[in-house]
């Protein structure tokens, strides 16, 4: 019998999410080692369960990761002039033939759970664990903005007027949008952001990130078997060079980006410098996110969140924690716990299913967080390091800062930040988060509910969450995006989404 890692024995409730709950096809990670069968007294015969299965068809999936050619920005400037001319036909397509093909597409991709599930570990380097939620949300995404779209764009929204007047206000598509997604992501952000540009009647060429075009290719020849006409949707690879000319084709409506805050402002800087019409850019970026924890917190589950939260998909999370503030009173035992729980880790191949922290993404990347461990090693108190294997790995880490302001970037890796406070300071530390100026994620474990409230009300960060881990914002459950560095808003998978992919129309007839 596989055993069963660390990570996965979760409560059910934690992993439990109501869209995929009505469809069952990608198990969750609960139910993988559920017994197929069981006799009739109720005991389970045979050693086959769900688990085995997945493993042994992701293991079947043998495709190579053959290298995919850039794009020029010729093709890039094509591929803009190819959807502006589908534009037309989709943006007329009635937003229910739009929707069901996107409730084909997570039909398919769930139907193909291990062929994608072997992408996403051998090109992204995700553990299952990770690939499986990932899946999911990416399913979760076509069929919450198809359920959103019919709302929206459906039909015509009446509104008052006097006598005689008749007032009615509908939505439809801008023209070409420009997708450009990241590779921590490479399913999930990639399809969100295509699925909401397309079902609110955009055409669309994407770009996903260089490290991971061949998750894409596949996402887009699977939208195009669900019903999404090619001339809809158009896919370039390559690296920032062709997102640049995408960004500045004349002829784009809209532009929709995931990835750096450096890079979103050199996108918004182009589309400022332009001739032509207004574009809007929905940026969503980094942070350097934080944790307060008081004295009245649990101990364990302080250790279990901060561990899920800071190492979970190897730190490469925009939601991840960096920086953890401790009450002094508790700082050394809480130190030690999320030290031990760490130490607990098994960092290695993302295909073996014991594994909980995989590879960074690239050799850069490693370099990147190596250079930052160094430099962290001479300014800070190093608590704990991993083993990690050779190759494209950082171990996790935790350093002791003496002030927060030591930590002046987002870190995208494994590596903890912590920061003693005293309870007659957690002004400071709030106005240390404030200081960041990133506004994405913020965790808060204690048991005052008046300390709770009053972080909550003070603190202008996109998504906070109370006395649990946070990372893995669930589509329609929990809204995701973040403020002042963080991006634009508004937030993927929530309600506010898709309006801003549109244009809207007001008719007043005078009857
Ligand atoms: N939505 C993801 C989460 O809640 C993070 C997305 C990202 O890293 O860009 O963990």
């Amino acid at each position: 019998r596989v055993p069963v890692p660390a990570l996965l024995q979760r409560p059910a409730d934690a992993i439990v999410r109501p869209q995929a709950a009505a469809h069952p096809r990608i198990p969750l990670p609960c139910d993988l080692f559920a017994p197929e069968r069981r006799n009739s007294r109720g005991v389970e015969f045979g050693a086959r369960t769900a688990l085995d299965q997945l493993l042994t068809d992701v293991k079947a999936e043998t495709g190579d990761l053959k290298p995919i050619a850039d794009a020029t920005p010729d093709q890039a400037h094509a591929a803009v002039a190819a959807a502006r001319a589908g534009f037309a036909g989709w943006s007329r397509t009635p937003a229910g033939i739009r929707a069901a093909a996107l409730e084909q597409a997570a039909h398919l991709l769930e139907s193909r759970s291990a062929h994608f599930i072997a992408l996403l570990q051998r090109e992204g380097g995700k553990t299952l664990d990770d690939a499986l939620s990932e899946l999911r949300e990416a399913a979760d995404f076509c069929r919450y903005y198809a359920a959103q779209g019919r709302k929206l764009f459906g039909s015509e929204t009446a509104m008052p007027g006097p006598t005689g007047e008749s007032n009615a206000l509908t939505m439809r598509g801008r023209g070409v949008f420009v997708a450009i997604s990241p590779w921590n992501f490479p399913l999930a952000i990639f399809l969100g952001q295509v699925t909401a540009a397309l079902m609110a009647g955009n055409s669309v060429v994407a770009k996903p990130a260089e490290q991971t075009p061949r998750i894409a290719r596949e996402a887009v020849a699977l939208l195009h078997e669900a019903g999404i006409p090619k001339s809809a949707l158009y896919l370039v690879t390559g690296d920032g060079r062709i997102g640049a000319a995408l960004t500045a084709h004349p002829d784009i409506a809209g532009v929709v980006f995931t990835g750096s805050t450096e890079v979103a402002r050199s996108i918004n800087r182009a589309l400022a410098a332009k001739d032509g019409p207004i574009v809007p850019l929905i940026a969503e970026t980094g942070g350097i996110n934080a944790m307060i924890a008081d004295a009245t917190a649990l101990p364990e589950q302080v250790a279990d969140d901060v561990v899920t939260s800071a190492f979970r998909s190897a730190g490469q999370r925009c939601s991840a924690l960096r920086l953890l503030f401790v009450q002094e009173d508790v700082a050394d035992r809480m130190i030690e716990m999320v030290a031990g729980a760490a130490r607990e880790l098994k960092i290695g191949d993302p295909s073996d299913v014991a594994t909980h922290v995989g590879p960074v993404i690239d050799v850069e990347a490693k370099q990147r967080l190596d250079a930052h461990i160094a430099r962290m090693k001479t300014e800070a108190r190093l608590h704990f390091a991993g083993p990690a294997p050779e190759g494209c790995f950082v171990a996790p880490h935790i350093f002791e800062l003496t002030e927060a302001g030591q930590l002046t970037e987002e870190v995208f890796g494994p590596i903890l930040h912590v920061v003693r406070y005293r309870p007659e300071n957690l002004e400071r530390v709030l106005r240390a988060i404030e200081r960041t100026g990133y506004g994405l994620t913020l965790g808060v474990h204690s048991r005052i509910d008046d300390s709770i409230e009053a972080i909550i009300d003070r603190v202008q960060v996109g998504n906070i969450y109370v006395n649990r881990n946070m990372i893995g914002a669930v589509v329609g459950v929990q809204p995701f995006g973040g403020n002042g560095l963080s991006g634009t808003g508004p937030k993927a998978g929530g309600p506010h989404y898709l309006a801003r992919f549109a244009t809207e129309q007001t008719v007043t007839i005078n009857t």
